[in-house]
């Protein structure tokens, strides 16, 4: 290895945020703040472990998912309802608000449409910040677990990987086969898991989630939303997934109505605005 003799100097250089997100469209919290005093409760699904669901939710509703019965950490995709070209964008959203999303934060959608699908509103683990180890809770680093994967590193089949939970969801809601379904199923939200990057060699880790049954992370549906839950393998990740070994639970999933009025002026948001042309 040879190196340069400004490489201390070249190290020093100050970084700079790439993507401020000051001039992104603002969300009214205060108005989403108010509207969450009203929920109404009309539907719900409860995901069994090493398993995935599909649900429902009209733009302007919120759902919520809930860890009951014991530390649980969930895979989550979400889709445009009609249109499943339009999926989440873990890469991007990550790159505007960082490696984990709270409160405040969005789920922004693929390109070409590159539009929030979903504000979170309410976030029980909002305290824990980022832990010694650099870790942080929902993460949009990880993809999700795979047999893919899991047959390169450590040989064998194993079905319940949250890829393969997910892809069995979806078929069984839209009426469509595995291999229909498997080219729709996308790099999650990592709900209630901690996560981080080592600081020594910059590997992606995991360790036991902080969540507790009650905990819960709610979201408003900006656009008519389809999203599927997995029930991790991993159960609260704090030592294997992709295998039947860890404890795993339950995750509850609810949908709510806020009271008519309470959304006022509220408008679900376009297509991105670029024009599509190019340079051409
Ligand atoms: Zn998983």
């Amino acid at each position: 290895m040879t190196m340069p003799i400004d490489a201390d100097a070249r190290r020093a250089v100050a970084p700079v945020i790439c993507y401020p997100v000051e001039t992104l469209p603002a969300s009214d919290m205060a108005q989403y703040g108010r509207a969450r005093e009203t929920l109404t409760k009309v539907d719900k699904v409860l995901v069994a472990p090493r398993d995935a669901r599909c649900f429902t939710v009209p733009a302007g509703h919120f759902f919520r998912i809930t860890s009951v019965e014991g530390p649980q950490v969930g895979d989550l995709n979400l889709w445009a309802q009609h249109d499943l070209s339009e999926r989440f964008y873990s890469g991007k959203t990550r790159a505007l608000h960082g490696t984990h999303i709270t409160t405040g934060q969005r789920m922004w959608s693929s390109f070409p449409t590159l539009r929030p699908m979903a504000t979170l509103t309410h976030d029980t683990l909002d305290w824990y910040g980022i832990d010694d180890f650099g870790g942080s809770v929902h993460d949009v680093i990880g993809t999700r677990c795979d047999p893919y994967t899991n047959q390169l590193l450590s040989g064998g089949q194993y079905h319940h990987c949250c890829h393969s939970n997910l892809i069995r969801a979806l078929a069984d809601h839209q009426g469509i086969s595995y291999a229909e379904a498997e080219p729709f199923v996308h790099d999650v939200l990592n709900v209630f898991m901690c996560t981080g990057f080592t600081r020594d060699t910059g590997q992606y880790f995991m360790k036991a989630s902080p969540v507790r049954p009650g905990d819960y992370l709610e979201f408003f549906a900006e656009i008519d939303l389809l999203g599927a839950l997995s029930a991790c393998p991993g159960g609260d990740c704090s030592s294997k997934h992709s295998a039947d070994t860890a404890a795993c639970y339950p995750l509850l999933v609810e949908v709510f109505a806020p009271a008519s009025g309470t959304l006022d002026g509220w408008q679900s948001p376009q297509p991105n605005g670029y024009d599509r042309s190019h340079g051409g």
